[in-house]
């Protein structure tokens, strides 16, 4: 918990136990009947301040979208907006390190992981962090289903690159890839925090789908 800044946030978090989960690991296996629906199960892994997955949750009633975001201070304002949204019913929040995300979901129950300008982690010896290392690629496949994809944006060129190879050398496959997403702007885009206020500065914002193969 890191809320020192925010003293009202736990009993805030505590007033939204339908949206945001204290005790995800408890869904394990049973995610498609908390969203009662066997629609598509979509995460988010790194959801910061929660822009985008509630975008999606709004946009795109038919499929299922849960945030997980390491740290309290910050989930709580995903959780606000999430309430201003009127709590969509195929949105789930919770915090989680994502290094835990098989202890949560099960083989196969996930159909998408969302990274979205994840942190770089320039260091060499930080390089287990990044949320496309080959430790975490581990972790996507096994909590995807088959045929299963990844997306994902970022300004960083070097993380960018850094994880196109990661992907590759795992053996991914790799479907659409952008160098200069906002020159194309696909309608259905959704923009996270980050990508607006690094394409503000004029950065171009990068983009992958890939999937595993086997
Ligand atoms: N996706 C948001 C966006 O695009 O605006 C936030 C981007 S921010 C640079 C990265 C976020 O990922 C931070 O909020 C950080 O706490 C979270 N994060 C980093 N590593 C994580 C991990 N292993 N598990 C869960 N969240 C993580």
């Amino acid at each position: 918990m890191r809320l020192r800044n925010k003293p009202w946030a736990r009993d805030y978090m505590a007033e939204h136990p339908d949206i945001l989960l204290a005790e995800p690991e408890k869904m394990m296996n049973g995610w498609h009947t908390l969203f009662g629906n066997g629609n598509p199960i979509h995460i988010e892994v790194g959801s910061g301040m929660g822009q985008f997955i509630i975008g999606m949750a709004v946009a795109n009633p038919d499929v299922n979208y849960i945030g997980i975001e390491h740290f309290d201070n910050v989930i709580v304002s995903a959780l606000e907006k999430a309430v201003e949204a009127e709590k969509p019913s195929n949105l789930r929040l919770f915090r989680a390190n994502g290094m835990d995300l098989a202890k949560i979901f099960h083989k196969g129950e996930i159909d998408r992981v969302y990274l979205n300008f994840s942190d770089p982690w320039p260091k060499t010896r930080n390089a287990k962090r990044r949320l496309t290392h080959e430790t975490f690629l581990k972790l996507y496949e096994e909590v995807l289903a088959e045929g299963g994809e990844i997306h994902f944006k970022t300004d960083n060129r070097l993380l960018f690159e850094y994880s196109l190879v990661s992907m590759s050398q795992y053996g991914m496959k790799l479907g659409f890839v952008s160098l200069d997403l906002h020159a194309e702007m696909p309608e259905d885009n959704i923009m996270t925090e980050y990508e607006e206020k690094f394409s503000a500065k004029g950065h171009p914002i990068y983009r992958l789908e890939s999937h595993f193969t086997n």
